[in-house]
């Protein structure tokens, strides 16, 4: 597992998509390597976010890119 296969599975790994085998090399980069653990932690935190304002307000279409909009407009 390197960077790049740790980025492209992070999605998949947070929706436990994957099997347990790369699911497992997932977690053990993430613990060896710092930059892909802090990507993990504000992906992690990123999603909680978007599921929470989803459920209050009942998954509307433009939601999800009105809140990336929020977050990365500057
Ligand atoms: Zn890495």
């Amino acid at each position: 597992m390197n960077c790049r296969e740790c980025k492209e599975h992070l999605y998949e790994y947070l929706d436990r998509e994957l099997t347990p085998e790369v699911e497992r090399d997932i977690r053990l980069h993430l613990e060896e390597c710092p930059p892909c653990g802090e990507q993990f932690d504000f992906e992690k935190l990123f999603l909680e976010f978007l599921k929470a304002r989803c459920r209050a307000q009942g998954a509307p279409p433009e939601l999800k890119r009105r809140i990336l909009n929020e977050l990365f407009d500057e």
